[in-house]
């Protein structure tokens, strides 16, 4: 039987990213030791508030339909959220509930793009972007953001990358794998490339709560940007609800009507005592869990101090998100040996950087959502698996 060309767009190229992390958790299912520092999820627990309202509202048969584009609750504390942090004006008509950032982004892609259009996006990327574009029939068209330049994207290079086909820019601040948080100067030039060749920006900002360096700013809230900017964000990781898949679409109120369109298609919307528990999550913690951040902070940096005391290793620490960026480049070998020889001889799984864009080569993404005491391990395991390489080289 034959299927839709998209289906392998939608699954791109065969990736073997995930190698490490399915080596680890195969040793775990063993009842074998290994630290997994692969996945975006977190130690934290999802606060109490949230679990306590799931509860209620379950008690209190909160089971039927709900909104499909979600509740009037919900869209008001969303809308509440993100007019204090943004400063940009938001109404609760131009939120839209969603299954996580994850299906907000393919629901903005669905909204937005036509068959053939073009999305430009700074790559390093989260690696479902090119397959959720993909869903509307579109192609990414990625830009670099060098390392040389702190993973910041080549704002120039995005400009001339504008073609007649070019329908929106896509882009994740802080970005997710590298960390860098674009400056306000950064994204008054992309806000001025929306502008004058008529894009749509789609701006992923699910780790915006988790700025350890700088201010996150919301290009949404800059001149000329709330009529065609779409924010998105989510509760996964600010929140530490990842398995709740509570997430949301800021825009202007026609495409929230659109969007709503759209929803009542595709999902007829998210569970409604799951949004009774998000409404929960927000009132109580308007700027995401004060405590995951002050710890990702802390492991950030003894983490980064540790892995730069290793001869050869540098770390680069991130503006925010949560994730390191470890340069291997001159270890001898490439990320993905590296990851792999780490993962088999010390049992520490942490992803190579490449899949995410040719800009991270060299480079392994390390997950600081996980104990203290582990990554402090993972750190000791790694100079081991350096010095183990040193020698290897010298021999
Ligand atoms: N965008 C980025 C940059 C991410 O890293 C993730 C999750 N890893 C998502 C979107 C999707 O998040 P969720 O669907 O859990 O809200």
């Amino acid at each position: 039987m034959r299927f839709a060309a998209r289906t392998r767009e939608i699954a791109g190229k065969s990736s073997n990213a995930w190698d490490t992390h399915y080596i680890a958790a195969e040793m775990i299912a063993r009842g074998e030791d290994a630290i997994l520092l692969t996945v975006g999820d977190t130690d934290f627990p999802s606060p109490p508030e949230a679990v306590g309202a799931v509860h209620e509202a379950l008690a209190a048969h909160r089971t039927s339909y709900g909104a499909s584009a979600g509740s009037q609750r919900l869209r008001e504390a969303i809308a509440r959220r993100h007019g204090e942090r943004s400063g940009q004006t938001t109404d609760a008509d131009q939120v839209t509930v969603t299954i996580g950032a994850q299906n907000g982004l393919t629901m903005a892609a669905l909204c937005l793009l036509d068959a053939g259009d073009e999305v430009i996006v700074p790559e390093p990327m989260y690696v479902t972007y090119p397959g959720s574009i993909a869903t509307a029939g579109a192609s990414t068209v990625s830009v670099p953001s060098p390392a040389d330049n702190g993973f910041h994207p080549l704002v120039e290079a995005m400009e001339a990358a504008v073609t007649a086909r070019t329908r929106a820019i896509f882009l994740a601040t802080p970005n997710n794998p590298t960390g860098a948080v674009y400056s306000r100067a950064e994204l008054e030039k992309i806000a001025d490339i929306c502008r004058r060749h008529d894009l749509w920006l789609v701006s992923d900002e699910v780790y915006g709560d988790l700025v350890y360096q700088g201010e996150h700013i919301s290009p949404a809230s800059l001149p000329g940007m709330d009529e065609r900017t779409v924010t998105l964000g989510s509760l996964s990781k600010s929140h530490a609800m990842a398995g709740w898949r509570l997430g949301w679409m800021i825009g202007p109120t026609q495409f929230a009507q659109a969007a709503a369109h759209l929803a009542v298609c595709a999902t007829y919307g998210v569970p409604t005592f799951l949004q009774d528990a998000a409404v929960a999550a927000l009132e109580a913690y308007p700027q995401g869990l004060p405590n995951l951040r002050a710890a990702y902070a802390r492991r950030r940096d003894s983490f980064c101090a540790r892995l730069d005391a290793i001869p050869g290793l540098s770390c680069r620490k991130p503006d925010g998100g949560m994730f390191v960026m470890l340069d291997v480049r001159s270890s001898g070998v490439s990320a993905r040996d590296f990851a792999i020889g780490l993962v088999k001889e010390e049992r520490v799984a942490v992803l190579p950087a490449d899949d995410f864009g040719p800009s991270a080569a060299g480079y392994l993404r390390i997950n600081l959502g996980a104990k203290d005491e582990l990554i402090e391990e993972a750190s000791v395991r790694i100079a081991r698996y350096a010095a183990k390489l040193a020698r290897q080289r010298g021999a």
